[in-house]
């Protein structure tokens, strides 16, 4: 929890920023998981940050080390994100090796499950949301308002 009190997260009128840390130091955070109990090395950001279309999870796995279970989804949509270290995913019984770099797509059934079988520590994002839900994406959502660009001194 330490890591959160550290890290305070700053809202403005259209913002939420969170100090997350060093990805090294992303091991320190941990979630209650009913059932499961602790598990080091994760922290949803949906309530920290007030997320209103996508739960992401920031998380690091030891070298070594490895989820001890399979999941599914029920509706969501989960995207892999690898920042540094090397692994493996195992889908539906599919052993995918993953790195820095890695970016992986699960669909709701994808039976999912991943180790970090490399020598340094497993680095990533997982973001969650509901599968078949974008409406709109990419340039086709963004406008461009009539503000010049000038930064403060
Ligand atoms: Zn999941």
């Amino acid at each position: 929890m330490d890591a959160i009190v550290n890290n305070p997260t700053k809202t403005g009128l259209n913002y939420t920023k969170f100090e997350s840390g060093s990805l090294q130091s992303w091991i320190e955070n941990s979630v209650e998981i009913p059932g499961l109990g602790k598990v080091p090395g994760k922290l949803f950001l949906k309530e920290q940050m007030g997320l209103t279309s996508t739960e992401i999870s920031i998380n690091a796995l030891p070298a070594g080390e490895g989820m001890p279970f399979h999941h599914t989804h029920k509706q969501n949509e989960e995207i892999y994100i690898f920042l540094n270290g090397t692994g493996q995913l195992q889908i539906d019984d599919e052993v995918l090796d993953v790195k820095e770099g890695s970016i992986v797509k699960i669909a709701p059934n994808g039976v999912r499950t991943w180790r970090n079988n490399g020598t340094e520590m497993l680095v990533y994002l997982v973001l969650q949301m509901k599968d078949n839900s974008l409406a709109q994406w990419g340039l086709e959502d963004a406008d461009v308002p009539e503000k010049e660009v000038v930064w403060p001194e």
